[in-house]
């Protein structure tokens, strides 16, 4: 499997990954191509996942820039057509409380407000008519331990006072009657507005829409090089297998995908990790029943190494967690056959259970645990990534701020967008650094 800290090239056209996802949604409504002839553009966004269809959309549809978007497979290969399609308010991993003490009231707040953008811009969005079978609402946070569910009612104390955020919270037993009897939860707290998509079919939706606006977009177009006498021009030259680009701004949208070397802008900032998912084939009504799984909320645990997992529209169970730690090992059954043992500890009575479908892919963390949208110093290359797996919902409100920034607009003053992406000390090593990581999250998990 590409491998985003060794490979130089993500692929060119490859098809979608075996997913659930790639099996159910048929296929989008227009067939793309790639790009046949050299070509002149005032923007150039590279990749089609969310972040460079929001941008392509909204400087499109709000700031008369029509651009072009290349990629290096089919519309939304990366992460955006292979997640588990959980749209959560919120994005990195930096809780609110760090953000508190680091930056001041204000920025937490603004960065908080920013998260909310991020779900009704989403909203506002499928509300111009995507059908991404979105589910009931509700995000739902379980302890995995007693002890963490006591920080989970504390946190919801904070958010609530902080925010008026509406948080339910339920004993072991609640849950139970309530959602599901999940062996693994010691009781949990409820969001009442997160929800699940088909996360595949949301970003066909997007590419409908960024066309309709007036965004040209190629597949199997994978940018190979950048120009070197472009550096000296006004404009920039990139060069793709059958064709050259020449633009006057570009915008990197490759998150986890980043090829090794890419860009100077990103090169040694980010550290893609291999998120692994499997859904099962469908329960019957008995095998729910005994699960009493009675909700298609989302649901993520407490663990320093999360697991999720949603009910499926079909009464499959999506469940996912950490995968291999290179690409080479990405496709090793180990890893699907080690959450479906973790899915059968929480669901005893499913213990004849077996998944029909196991994928994985790169999610981009970043240092200091928050996603960023910045540009050199000229203000013709810009990036966002960096949303360390939850990025669905983000990823649209940044590639919307991102057009923002293209068009010379302002944005909120936030470290989000004022600050670059951290440098990872001692680059090289990012996977050793990577595996201890999963070392002490086993331990603290288990023990602590
Ligand atoms: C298994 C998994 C589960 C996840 N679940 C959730 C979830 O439930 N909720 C949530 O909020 N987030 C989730 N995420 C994260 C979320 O999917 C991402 O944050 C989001 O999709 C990022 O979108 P993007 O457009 O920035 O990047 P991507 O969708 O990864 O798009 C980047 C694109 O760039 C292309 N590209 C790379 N290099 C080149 C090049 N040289 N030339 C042209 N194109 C190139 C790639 O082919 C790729 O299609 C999950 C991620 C994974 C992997």
């Amino acid at each position: 499997m590409y491998d985003p800290l060794h490979d130089r090239l993500p692929g060119e056209n490859e098809p979608y990954p075996r997913s659930y996802w790639a099996s159910v949604s048929g296929k989008p409504e227009e067939t793309l191509s790639h790009l046949a002839s050299d070509i002149t553009t005032d923007v150039l966004i590279i990749g089609a996942g969310y972040t460079g269809l929001s941008c392509a959309y909204h400087l499109a549809k709000y700031h008369q820039i029509n651009p072009i978007v290349v990629e290096a497979n089919q519309t939304a290969w990366g992460c955006s057509g292979r997640n588990a399609g959980f749209v959560l308010k919120s994005s990195g991993r930096k809780p609110y409380s760090q953000m508190l003490s680091e930056w001041g009231e204000e920025v937490m707040r603004g960065i908080y407000d920013e998260m909310c953008e991020g779900v009704a811009t989403v909203n506002s969005l499928i509300e111009q008519g995507i059908d991404c079978d979105k589910q009931e609402n509700g995000y739902i946070k379980v302890a995995h331990k007693p002890s963490e569910f006591t920080k989970l009612k504390e946190a919801a104390k904070l958010q609530q006072q902080m925010f008026g955020y509406d948080i339910e919270v339920m004993s072991q037993q609640e849950l139970a009657l309530n959602y599901m009897d999940d062996k693994n939860a010691f009781g949990a707290i409820r969001y009442r507005d997160g929800f699940g998509v088909n996360p595949l079919k949301l970003a066909w939706g997007y590419q409908k829409l960024a066309q309709r606006a007036g965004a040209r977009i190629y597949t199997g177009t994978p940018v190979i090089d950048w120009g070197e006498s472009a550096r000296s021009s006004q404009n920039q030259v990139i060069y793709t297998p059958k064709a050259t680009i020449t633009a006057k701004k570009i915008v990197i949208a490759t998150n986890g995908y980043t090829p090794k070397g890419f860009h100077v802008l990103t090169n040694r900032r980010t550290l893609p990790v291999l998120s692994q998912i499997i859904v099962t084939e469908p329960l019957t009504q008995e095998q729910l029943r005994a699960c009493n799984l009675l909700t298609s909320n989302v649901v993520m645990d407490t663990r320093a190494l999360k697991y999720y997992y949603r009910k499926l529209p079909d009464n499959r169970i999506l469940f996912g967690g950490r995968g291999a730690i290179s690409g080479k090992q990405a496709k090793d059954p180990y890893y699907a056959k080690r959450l479906l043992s973790v899915l059968k500890t929480s669901f005893p009575s499913l213990h004849d259970i077996r998944y029909q479908f196991a994928w994985s892919g790169w999610i981009c963390m970043s240092l200091d645990d928050l996603p960023h949208v910045y540009q050199n110093k000229s203000e013709t290359v810009f990036y966002s990534m960096g949303y360390c797996g939850s990025g669905v919902s983000f990823s649209v409100q940044a590639g919307k701020r991102m057009a923002e920034k293209v068009a010379e607009k302002s944005v909120p003053n936030l470290p989000l967008y004022n600050q670059a992406l951290p440098e990872f000390p001692l680059a090289p090593m990012r996977r050793i650094g990577q595996w201890g990581y999963f070392q002490y999250g086993k331990i603290k998990d288990k023990w602590f």
